[in-house]
């Protein structure tokens, strides 16, 4: 309740910022760009010449070091999530460059322990059990639907194969198939599905992760029990494509053709948050597949967590400062 007070009076869109540990066998260890990290503000080492840095910060609402735990991570998403359950909806994005760690703050790693669950699980796990513990006096019925969205075209991973590659034009969210589910273990059954369905037809799992968008979307219905009134939430979980640039001398045919519709969809998410975070008449949700898609979860009353990730490595340096950039247009 009191998160919800401080949110409206703070505007909707709120944006964490996470930085990746050095992963281990990584040749660069030591040449990080990130100087500091202090309450919500990030300082990069930009350039370091005749022995003197530079440097640059950037505030958010949270940022996370690369010691920050998944637990501590969700713990400061878990007021947000918990709306929903109030009919509040919901949209979490994780966007970065590829290897930054979307799918393990989302998801989580390969092999995943109770304490490497990602977001997904642990927010699926607070909407079960706080459903349960409100059961007397309200009545939920949570469903899930998986889709991805690959050359702003939307696949449905949770169809079966025949219809799922048989739609070539791709359909629309409300027409995805909307799977009921009851505990965690439902949802993990459900996501290992729809990680398999969308790996199907692509050279290789990562490739494909890195250039569409996956969304989960969980579709919470509920009924007051004492004055029989229903409402409805929705949460959104988007690990979006890669925000890398693609040299344009370097990729040709469908490589080309991927990282346009990439660049589209992600400039064109930009656009819809900044539009809101200005509070500006006309919010461009027409431009691209994604923001069409969530429009009902952009906006209004919806309340939006924009999750930027970042590399510690010096050669990504480039692409951090972009992140970053694309992050503070948006809050
Ligand atoms: P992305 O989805 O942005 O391409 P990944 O989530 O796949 O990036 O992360 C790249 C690699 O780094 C993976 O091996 C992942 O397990 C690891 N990784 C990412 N973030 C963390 C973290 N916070 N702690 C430990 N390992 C991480
Ligand atoms: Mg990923």
């Amino acid at each position: 309740k009191l998160y919800n007070q401080v949110q409206d009076l703070k505007g909707s869109i709120r944006v964490y910022c996470r930085v990746r540990p050095f992963l281990r066998g990584n040749s660069n260890q030591g040449s990080g760009t990130v100087a500091n990290i202090d309450n919500g503000k990030i300082t990069l080492i930009t350039s370091s010449k005749n022995g003197k840095d530079e440097h640059k910060s950037f505030s958010f609402n949270q940022v996370f070091s690369p010691s920050a735990t998944q637990e501590q991570v969700f713990s400061d998403m878990r007021p947000l999530v918990q709306s929903v359950l109030d009919g509040y909806n919901v949209c979490i994005f994780a966007y970065g460059q590829t290897g930054s760690g979307k799918t393990f703050t989302m998801s989580g790693p390969d092999n995943l322990t109770e304490e490497t669950l990602g977001v997904n699980y642990r927010a699926l796990g607070d909407l079960f059990l706080i459903s349960e513990q409100r059961r007397k006096t309200i009545a939920y019925d949570i469903g899930v639907q998986m889709i991805e969205i690959y050359n702003e075209q939307v696949r449905d991973l949770l169809a079966p194969d025949d219809i799922r590659n048989s739609s070539q034009k791709g359909l629309n969210v409300p027409d995805a198939n909307l799977v009921p589910v009851a505990s965690t273990l439902d949802v993990i059954n459900l996501m290992n599905l729809g990680h398999k369905n969308r790996a199907v037809g692509s050279t290789s799992m990562n490739e494909r992760s890195s250039r569409s968008h996956s969304c989960l979307n969980v579709h919470v219905r509920a009924k007051d029990l004492t004055s029989g009134s229903e409402f409805y939430g929705c949460m959104n979980l988007v690990d979006l494509a890669g925000s890398e640039r693609v040299d344009k001398t370097d990729a040709v045919g469908d490589r080309l053709k991927e990282a346009q519709h990439i660049n589209k969809s992600l400039s064109a998410l930009g656009d819809v948050l900044s539009a809101l975070a200005n509070k500006t008449a006309h919010i461009p949700y027409r431009n691209s597949k994604l923001t069409l898609l969530l429009q009902d979860s952009l906006g209004g009353q919806a309340k939006t967590l924009m999750f930027v990730h970042i590399s510690p490595e010096y050669d990504a340096l480039g692409e951090t400062i972009s992140t970053l950039k694309f992050a503070e247009r948006v809050s």
